[in-house]
């Protein structure tokens, strides 16, 4: 009887597996496909400056559809490019179709400053990086100094010296640097000082912990406000709600991005989005 319990479980066990790893592999083959074929979907957030009151500044998000698996997250298709060397080509897709909407957003008469692009530790290191930005920017005719990078934490801890002087090298061509999801795991606050972050994006969870009790609140709006006084920047990310987006204000954050004031959006919605929002307010 025991064995025989043993034996279903390992056959569950086995099946589990078997479904992880095709599921792994179709994606891996979807991704190359889209990669192929250049038809990687980039959707944009706005993100809400706090100052002027308007949106100058995207995030720009990779998404992934396939007929098979219907929509599939970042979440999961990003470890999976990064395991199978696919991160370089994506980021490459990605910063062509990032280019292209700045010149399309220009043309439709919409003016931005900057588009992030989250950047995966492979990439920054590539030497292709650097050349490849130099000549997508030029075929598009797009100045590259719109360009901003956003980097996590995890990326910058590794390789402190190599990672200093790429940075400098992308900010000689004017394109910034944010530190992407503060406060979330290891947490080492010399990154901040010692890099040539202009802008800190505290995650999410940072502002659902402030949400939570007033201590909270406290220690975090400290912290943002010291983030300020050295001069950095400050996002508060995933504001969904009115009382949130008062925290976020009261913390003295910069910026601010959510789906309070939009969710991430392919081109033609978000033209829409600001045509639209020229007569809005909050
Ligand atoms: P991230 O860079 O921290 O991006 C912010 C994530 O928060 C996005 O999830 C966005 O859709 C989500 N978000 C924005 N506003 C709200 C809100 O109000 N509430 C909540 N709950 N979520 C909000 P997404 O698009 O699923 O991306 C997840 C992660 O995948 C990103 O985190 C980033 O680390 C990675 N990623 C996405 N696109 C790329 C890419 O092109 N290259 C690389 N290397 N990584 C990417
Ligand atoms: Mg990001
Ligand atoms: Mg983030
Ligand atoms: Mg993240």
């Amino acid at each position: 009887k025991m064995n025989k319990k043993a034996g279903i479980e390992v056959d569950t066990i086995t099946t589990h597996a078997l479904v992880f790893f095709k599921r792994r592999q179709t994606i891996e083959e979807i991704l190359k496909k889209a990669i192929h074929l250049r038809n990687v979907d980039v959707y944009f957030q706005p993100i809400y400056c706090v100052k002027t009151g308007e949106f100058r500044s995207l995030e720009a998000l990779a998404r992934l559809h396939s007929a098979e698996l219907g929509f599939i997250s970042p979440g999961e298709f990003i470890p999976i490019a990064e395991e199978k060397g696919l991160i370089q080509e994506l980021g490459e897709v990605l910063l062509e179709v990032v280019c292209q909407a700045k010149k399309r957003l220009r043309i439709e008469g919409i003016s931005i400053d900057q588009i992030n692009v989250n950047i995966s530790p492979i990439q920054i290191f590539h030497d292709r990086l650097m050349e490849r930005v130099l000549d997508v920017s030029t075929r598009e005719q797009v100045d590259c100094g719109f360009l901003h990078f956003e980097l996590t934490e995890s990326v910058v801890l590794d390789n402190m010296d190599k990672m200093k002087v790429a940075m400098e090298e992308f900010e000689a061509l004017g394109i910034g640097f944010s530190l992407d999801d503060y406060g979330t795991g290891y947490t080492n606050i010399s990154n901040v000082i010692q890099f040539p972050f202009s802008c800190i994006k505290l995650d999410k969870t940072l502002l659902y912990e402030a949400e939570r009790n007033e201590d909270n609140f406290i220690v975090i709006q400290a912290l943002a406000q010291s983030f300020r006084q050295i001069g950095k920047h400050v996002v508060v990310e995933g504001v969904e709600t009115q009382e949130q987006l008062e925290l976020a204000y009261r913390m003295g954050s910069n910026f601010v991005q959510g789906y309070y004031f939009a969710r991430p959006m392919p081109l033609r919605e978000l033209v829409r989005f600001y045509k639209d929002n020229r007569v809005r307010t909050f």
